[in-house]
């Protein structure tokens, strides 16, 4: 992976191995010069347009040529801490034929049937595509690791068994792109207080994530493992400070951006005739 120094990869690229959460300023804006109304303009007038125009030629080059290439965002995150954001506000930039959103909820019945890779599977992107996954494996060494679901032992044996999925998907031309959206405890709070005050937001509101933050302290260790046993150089995590909305859209607009412009994907080439063709075009009469 080339990254630049001052790269935002290379900013937010979490070392495998020397994660520490508490040390990370969850309001930090590392890496962004400007200010917050810089910042969103240059998303929708500079970033976005870019992104798009990259997103399409990765599609017209798997349509055209049959690479291989896709892109997977992972957005992983406690609640309120801004993936459906993300997915608003930079992954609508892109061309709505060249995305797919998964979003993984609670197991049905029938995914509990299935090993917990098997649902992750069906909802990868196909060549060309940028897919985003709004949680995700993930999910089955946090929630379920913090409720006692599986003890330490089977969590180690999950983290190699997700290492390797992981490089399986690079290898057939699946850039990883892991994103934890760092939240604070307290602006946790203002945003389900937001939540609870905005009828319109209610049905965001569970009465169980506040069950859920209630283990904060649990989720921190259990990130912190899966941020040190799972940042590989096949699918690297990025730590983004997301109390500020605006910066997590810049930051992850960036992480794509870079990964888009190293992939250059290039639109097929084609041997028209175009003045024959353009020639055999009859005008209406
Ligand atoms: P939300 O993302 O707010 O719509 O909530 C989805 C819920 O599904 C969260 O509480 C997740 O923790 C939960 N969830 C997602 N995947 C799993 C899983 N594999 N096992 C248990 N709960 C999960
Ligand atoms: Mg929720």
């Amino acid at each position: 992976m080339a990254k630049k120094k001052t790269s935002v990869r290379n900013r937010l690229h979490a070392e495998p191995g020397v994660v520490n959460l508490d040390g990370y300023d969850t309001a930090a804006t590392t890496g962004s010069a400007g200010t917050k109304a810089e910042a969103q303009a240059e998303l929708t007038k500079s970033t976005g347009p870019k992104l798009a125009a990259l997103q399409e030629r990765l599609y017209a080059a798997a349509a055209g040529t049959g690479d291989q290439r896709r892109v997977l965002l992972v957005l992983q995150g406690m609640d309120t801490s801004g993936k459906g954001g993300v997915i608003e506000h930079v992954v609508g930039q892109l061309g709505p034929a060249g995305v797919t959103v998964t979003s993984f909820k609670k197991p049905t019945a029938q995914e509990l049937a299935h090993h917990f890779l098997w649902r992750i599977r069906r909802g990868l992107p196909a060549a060309g595509q940028v897919g985003v996954f709004d949680r995700s494996h993930y999910e089955d060494v946090l929630v379920v690791r913090v409720h006692g679901g599986i003890d330490d032992a089977e969590a180690e044996r999950r983290f190699d068994e997700i290492n390797a999925f992981e490089a399986g998907l690079a290898t057939e031309g699946t850039t990883v792109i892991k994103c934890f959206l760092h939240i604070s405890f307290a602006e946790q709070r203002n945003r389900l207080l937001a939540r609870l005050e905005d009828p319109t937001k209610h049905w965001k509101f569970r009465e169980g994530d506040i069950t859920e933050r209630g283990l904060w302290p649990d989720y921190g260790k259990a990130y912190a493992q899966v941020l040190a046993r799972t940042s590989t150089d096949a699918a690297p995590w990025y730590v983004v400070p997301a109390d500020q909305k605006w910066y997590r859209n810049w930051a992850i607009s960036h992480l794509l951006l870079e990964t888009l412009t190293d992939l250059d994907p290039q639109f097929p080439a084609t041997d028209f005739d175009v003045p024959g063709l353009v020639a055999r075009l009859q005008p209406p009469h």
